[in-house]
């Protein structure tokens, strides 16, 4: 089972792109008996080394992201109205009448949209309409409360439904983040671990370039959340065999990205990776969609190259207020990724052995 304490406190935390302070000090509590070598560096990168057996010669980076998408206040109208753009992906349809939580301290907000008595057509209003309310009626009252360049999330609690499935925010990568830090906490493994929570993976993959140029690893896995696309399309049976391919689907098990927008997986390590998998029966599944791009697309292009391999979790509804998560597809994933860390040796990562 999941540590569903650690998981709640990682996905209420406040952590939009470029202020991960909160996220950091948690993950920074959980692993610091575990670890050696905590380094917060200029982007505010955690990282830190987890010191193996020694059996392999083999420092393996990994990485998940700690920063989530949101929003950030950028003016102030003169009836006390906040406006606001996105920072990262944000689907315009889901915005109005959202609660947000605006600043670190949390003030509540709604969105709403503006002029409400012209929106009589079916037209997605377009966020530079909206507008988000903090109960105040003046400009400078706006002002005082949340400057400009104040960051907003979305207001959401986590929860669980039933006993295997968890909802909640910013599960991209706050899932991942967990994964990495229930890693951490196990062991030991063959290979020296260091790990990564990166900054900024939202708005471009950047935290992540910067800490596997200083790391400079043997090897990389990303630990990420995937989108399932095993919802009812609008009109399509998600049953039907010529329904498009769905890229990974709930209660699959973990997701080996093949190719997406950032990175292809060498094909000897994806091997690897499937071979690990039916070896110790865990079930896993292919994600071939094109769409999206995750930290490995700045780390494999690191240095002279480093050999990449991106886990993800299937989850529905990410970047939106509610994410689900199965607690199976989570225990599958961690079972998985320990799995590679005790299987995986300098062999296997070389490319020369596919010669
Ligand atoms: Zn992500």
């Amino acid at each position: 089972m999941p540590d569903l304490e650690l998981i709640k406190n990682l996905s209420e935390a406040f952590g939009v792109s470029g202020e991960e302070t909160a996220v950091r000090k948690i993950v920074l509590n959980a692993i610091k008996e575990h670890v050696t070598d905590i380094h917060i560096d200029s982007i505010g990168n955690l990282t830190a080394f987890k010191k193996g057996t020694g059996e392999q010669k083999l420092r393996v980076m990994i990485a998940a992201h700690m920063d989530e998408i949101g929003f950030m206040v950028t003016g102030h109208d003169s009836n006390g109205l906040l406006k606001f753009t996105n920072v990262g992906g944000v689907d315009d349809r889901i915005l109005p009448a959202l609660r947000v939580r605006v600043g670190p301290d949390g003030m509540p907000g709604v969105i709403l949209w503006t002029p409400i008595h012209k929106n009589h057509d079916q037209n997605v209003t377009k966020l530079s309409s909206l507008r988000i309310d903090i109960g105040v009626s003046s400009k400078s009252a706006a002002e005082s409360k949340a400057k400009r360049g104040t960051r907003v999330t979305f207001d959401s609690e986590f929860s669980m439904v039933g006993d295997n499935v968890m909802r909640g925010k910013a599960f991209d990568d706050r899932t991942g983040c967990s994964l990495l830090i229930e890693l951490l906490r196990g062991g030991p493994y063959p290979v020296d671990i260091v790990a990564a929570f990166t900054v900024q993976e939202e708005i471009g993959l950047r935290g992540a370039r910067i800490a596997a140029q200083r790391l400079n690893p043997d090897v990389a896995i990303v630990l990420e959340t995937t989108t399932a696309h095993d919802i009812p399309l609008a009109d399509a049976d998600p049953d039907d065999a010529n329904t498009p391919n769905p890229g990974c689907k709930q209660g699959l098990g973990p997701v080996f990205t093949v190719m997406d927008r950032s990175m292809i997986a060498p094909p000897h390590l994806l091997a690897f990776l499937r071979q690990v998998g039916e070896q110790h029966e865990i079930p896993h599944q292919l994600k071939t969609a094109l769409g999206g791009g995750t930290d490995a697309g700045r780390i494999h292009l690191s240095n002279a190259g480093i050999p990449s391999m991106v886990i993800s979790m299937p989850a529905r509804y990410i970047h939106a207020p509610r994410a689900q998560l199965r607690c199976d597809d989570y225990d599958n994933s961690l079972r998985l990724v320990q799995a590679a860390l005790m299987d995986i040796t300098p062999q296997i990562v070389s490319r020369e052995a596919t010669l």
